[in-house]
């Protein structure tokens, strides 16, 4: 098919002539080159899944490798968020561990209804997490000590403290008291509940009571803070351990920065609310690496028992 100077035109393939000159002679009518359209520019994908970037360092760690070294960045020690599960599985010996009160759930009590209502954010979240609600707790062994352990998770409506959160630890603490024996309780959490008003404000006195009769037992508690551990949690349970520890990084603190400086209207000074300041400042006894915990758990758990196994319980 002849190409006419109306069809190269709006090809853009020659300049404009005037319709009653004819083409040149030697010039090339046809298609030689493919009208380039221009395409988006291919960027080589990265498969969804695999790689993680370390929002420190910005290295990118293969997912296998990240699981391996229990969320921890290899190259700067950032210390990714770990699920309740993972972190049981990395703290207990094989088999060890037997949940309490799998099954409890929370109610809701005062019909609370916000953007969604707290029922159905209740749903959601057990079916996106698999867990029924922010804490996970039984009775396992570190080592050679028996031990009551409850493990927050942060990914279950921001590790937020409502009644079924305060009655697990509970039961746990009580069960640890009868049985004689220490308890662990590793924490992370945004605070109460919002969605069960008073109810989850009481649970901090509840727990703190039941740590009291443990205390009075002459029991050890170890308190391990994770990031982040904030507001109605830090001021009950996760404030009062015998030994108070944390993993590196963590956001500590009661209520958040600008709620502060806005009260007390002074400067705050940079990092206040981490473990690292905390640390300098007498709150916390020792911040240990995620990858060493188990470790050191067994060491403090041996010096606080003064030696004595609770393999009998
Ligand atoms: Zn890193």
């Amino acid at each position: 098919m002849a190409t006419s100077s109306f069809t190269k035109k709006t090809l853009g393939i020659d300049a404009p002539e005037p319709a009653v000159t004819p083409p040149p002679v030697n010039h090339n009518t046809t298609f030689a080159k493919k009208p380039r359209l221009r395409s988006k520019s291919k960027k080589k994908e990265i498969p969804e899944g695999l790689w993680t970037k370390c929002p420190k360092c910005s290295t990118m760690v293969f997912d296998k490798e990240l699981d391996e070294n229990l969320k921890v960045c290899p190259s700067c020690q950032h210390h990714f968020p770990i699920g309740s599960r993972e972190r049981i599985h990395s703290l207990v010996e094989t088999c060890t561990f037997e949940e309490m009160n799998a099954d409890m759930t929370s109610v809701d009590v005062l019909n609370f209804t916000g953007v969604a209502s707290y029922t159905d954010k209740l749903e959601e979240y057990q079916r996106s997490t698999g867990l029924k609600d922010a804490i996970v707790t039984g009775i396992g062994k570190i080592g050679d000590h028996r031990i009551g352990l409850g493990v927050m998770d942060f990914s279950f409506l921001g590790g937020s403290m409502g009644s079924v959160v305060g009655e697990k630890l509970a039961r746990l603490i009580e069960r640890a008291t009868e049985k004689a024996l220490p308890l662990i309780i590793i924490s992370t959490s945004g605070g109460a509940r919002m969605y069960e008003g008073m109810f989850s404000l009481m649970q901090m006195a509840k727990t703190c009571a039941a740590l009291a009769y443990h205390a009075k037992a002459r029991l050890p508690y170890i308190s391990v803070l994770t990031y982040p551990t904030m507001a109605g949690v830090m001021a009950s349970y996760a404030s009062v351990g015998d030994l108070i520890l944390s993993e590196p990084g963590a956001m500590i603190g009661f209520a958040g920065p600008r709620v502060i400086k806005d009260t007390t209207q002074a400067e705050l000074p940079p990092g206040f609310q981490t473990a690292e300041f905390l640390l300098d400042h007498g709150l916390i006894d020792a911040i240990i690496n995620r990858r060493e915990m188990k470790e050191r758990l067994t060491e403090y758990l041996h010096y606080l028992t003064n030696g004595q196994k609770n393999a009998a319980a």
